[in-house]
């Protein structure tokens, strides 16, 4: 199908992002409708095949949950003139906020994004955390307010919420003519032009007049957009202030770069239930998001030379991407998502998994598009596409050149805080989990599957309760394993608080091969976060240099036990500096024992203790709740950081251990009559005071 080369310039990567219900799901359905009668495929005819194949996708599950689905747009301005036709690469973002680290691995791949919100409701308490996210990693921003056509809905009070909570950038560009039962069409407020959507679908696109009721609004708001574009450009600044006509080419050009900078952020309106306006969004799309050519090149780092190094977008510097997501197909089998930051990958090339350090051969590469999927025998700088078959690559990994090896900059994914031991009930039940959690740990780099050394059990440990069930349901709808789960788990960790040092010796000399290791180790505790260090300090060899590598791995196996409650122990730096051999009977397995027997006396008289993680959470509720939500925070050994007003609720931010946060969602609920919501991250480890520590200990015995 698709063989045209679209230059970078024409190319929008872009993502939904939506707060659950706001219409997601139909704007989607709506784009690829549209763009899929814009962009008539093969022999098919006019409207109706394209109803038929929208109805086929509708009973076998429409692929707009894909990873990543790829259209294209000719702008409604330019309806004939096909150099205008840009291909937009749709890249799916999750709804549900409890995923956080779904929604930032999308914002990492996506140049752009449409935030839709329910004309109703405007911004719902929620919106608020992906928009914060998207803030953080720089994404420019077009607004649209969907469902202008319900009863309630009010463009200038979504508006209004938009601004009050989320951005004082926004900016009206359009503005609806009527509502609810009588929205009828939209009006451009930078073309000055009204349109009004007509047949089925709204494929129609029709110019009307300016009514005569709007036009003073119209000049109003139009005022303050022509003020803000112009603010930053002298001359046409003078031009607007003289009342000179500025091209609208030249308003568009200003605009844009005012939605790169994210110093305007546009506010569009329609309803994709009612089939108005969808279009315009593509429209300003194109118009007003970046390429992946506007963007700064990414950084990353040069395996060979550890040097930082940037990749530009362009073809000619070497291959560089991202995989962001792993996906099973039912028709090819796994899937590996990936972005090209530079160069170009070509079908049966070698590449080189930087992260893994291992290569893969690019079999076949494909283009997801909303009812087929095209291969392609290369794929450019800042395009978007799947590999076929690819063994080795989970998500977050570098893809490159093996001449250039690089690692991008990661997708940093926090680490799991909440584990769950699960039983497989029958033998074949336990080699189908085994794949299943093997496939879903590799879609999700916060869920981890290990096995428990000493009883063989598998535990499966994730970034919260709602995640692991999630996880544990799919394996059992999708895998069809029957496993039972046990009850989730807050991840402790363990550390040390003084330092201390000890001698550990493995002497066996009687009967037998002998064994002698003898080690001296320093113990010391490191600052929060920066996991472990060993150091070898022997001086003269009386430790020999090849049962070094064994006390290490004494050391480590130790430290993945645990010192008092079988918790792994983090920030310890181990030091090496003692010891003695024997020419015959020394080995690494003595060498070992002695370094594990020596931890297990050092970190005992270096005042051990429990790490518990505490979360970042951030409780929305009206204001007369906030006595009980406060209360119960504290009671759950919680610290208060802000409280923050807004039109009748209240925000609260806070840090609470996780182990006080099992069944919060139920409890929330209970309290504000269902109309509080939170949102929960991790935050960091911190010490657990001793009664915690005690009780916790016990329990393990
Ligand atoms: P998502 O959860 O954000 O994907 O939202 P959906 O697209 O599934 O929409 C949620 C509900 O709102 C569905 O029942 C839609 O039919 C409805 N909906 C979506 N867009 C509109 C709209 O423009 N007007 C009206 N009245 N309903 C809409």
């Amino acid at each position: 199908m698709e063989n045209k080369v679209y230059g970078i310039e024409k190319t929008r990567n872009i993502g939904i992002v939506a707060h659950i219900d706001a219409g997601k799901t139909t704007t989607s359905e709506r784009i690829l409708f549209y763009t899929g009668v814009s962009h008539k495929l093969g022999e098919v005819h006019e409207g109706e095949a394209v109803m038929d194949w929208m109805d086929q996708e509708r009973e076998r599950g429409i692929t707009i949950t894909s990873a990543a689905t790829t259209c294209f747009w000719t702008p409604t301005y330019r309806d004939k003139d096909k150099t205008y036709e840009h291909r937009i690469n749709l890249i799916d973002t999750p709804g549900h906020i409890d995923f956080t680290v779904e929604v930032k691995r999308s914002l990492r791949v996506l140049d752009g994004a449409v935030v839709v919100f329910d004309g109703v409701s405007g911004v719902e308490p929620q919106s608020e955390t992906n928009w914060r996210y998207a803030d953080e990693y720089k994404v420019p921003r077009l607004c649209f307010i969907n469902k202008l056509d319900r009863l309630g809905a009010s463009f200038d009070k979504s508006f209004e919420s938009i601004k009050s909570r989320l951005t004082s950038n926004a900016i009206a560009l359009q503005v609806p003519i009527g509502t609810e039962a009588d929205f009828e069409g939209i009006i451009d407020l930078l073309k000055m032009k009204a349109y009004r959507f007509e047949g089925d679908r709204g494929e129609n696109i029709i110019e009307m007049p300016i009514p005569e009721n709007l036009k003073e609004e119209v000049a109003a708001k139009r005022a303050i957009l022509m003020e803000k574009i112009v603010e930053n450009d002298e001359s046409a600044m003078n031009d607007y202030l003289e009342g000179k006509e500025i091209p609208l080419e030249n308003l568009k050009k200003m605009l844009r770069r005012c939605v790169l900078d994210l110093t305007i952020v546009p506010v569009l309106c329609g309803s994709a239930y009612k089939n108005k306006g969808v279009q315009l969004v593509l429209d300003a799309v194109i118009d007003y998001l970046p390429s992946p050519a506007d963007l700064p090149p990414v950084k990353g780092n040069d395996l060979k030379t550890g040097a930082d190094v940037l990749r530009h977008p362009n073809d000619q510097e070497p291959f560089a991407a991202l995989a962001f997501k792993i996906a099973a197909d039912p028709f090819v089998g796994t899937l590996t998502f990936f972005r090209v930051y530079s160069g170009v990958l070509s079908k049966g090339s070698y590449i080189l998994n930087a992260t893994k350090d291992n290569q893969e051969r690019a079999g076949r590469i494909l283009r997801m598009h909303a009812n087929s999927r095209e291969e392609v025998d290369e794929l450019r700088a800042g395009q978007i596409g799947a590999l076929v078959g690819l063994k080795n690559t989970t998500t977050g990994d570098t893809l490159c050149s093996p001449d250039h090896p690089i690692i991008l900059e990661r997708i940093s994914f926090p680490e799991p805080v909440i584990f769950q031991k699960i039983s497989p009930e029958s033998k074949a039940d336990q080699e189908k989990m085994g794949v299943a959690l093997k496939r879903l740990a590799d879609e999700d780099p916060t869920f981890r599957v290990t096995g428990d050394p000493e009883t063989g059990e598998t535990i499966i440990a994730g970034m919260g309760e709602l995640h692991l069930e999630v996880l544990v349901e799919r394996m059992k709808r999708e895998f069809t394993v029957n496993a039972t789960a046990g009850r989730p788990q807050v991840a402790y960790k363990e550390t040390i608080t003084s330092s201390a040092s000890a001698e550990g010796k493995y002497i066996k000399q009687s009967g037998g091969r002998g064994q002698y290791g003898h080690v001296r180790l320093k113990i010391e505790a490191l600052e929060r976060g920066k996991g472990f260090e060993f150091v070898d300090a022997i001086k003269g060899g009386v430790v020999p240099r090849e049962y070094i590598p064994a006390v290490e791995k004494g050391v480590k196996e130790f430290l993945s036990k645990g010192i008092s409650a079988g918790f792994p122990v983090v920030d310890i730096k181990v030091t090496l500096y003692d010891g003695s051999y024997h020419d015959v009977d020394s080995s690494e397995i003595a060498f070992k024992i002695a370094a594990s027997m020596c931890m297990q006396e050092g970190c005992q008289n270096a005042k051990p203790v429990l790490l518990e993680p505490i979360m970042k959470v951030q409780v929305i509720v009206p204001s007369e709740y906030i006595g009980d939500i406060t209360g119960d925070i504290s009671s759950k050994r919680g610290k208060i950081e802000s409280i923050e007003d807004r039109i009748n609720t209240k925000v609260v931010d806070s840090t609470i251990p996780l182990s006080e946060m099992f069944g919060y969602a139920t409890k929330l609920r209970s309290m504000t009559q269902g109309r509080g919501v939170f949102t929960m991250e991790f935050g960091h480890y911190e010490i657990a005071p001793k009664n915690i520590e005690t009780a916790i200990i016990a329990g393990r015995k």
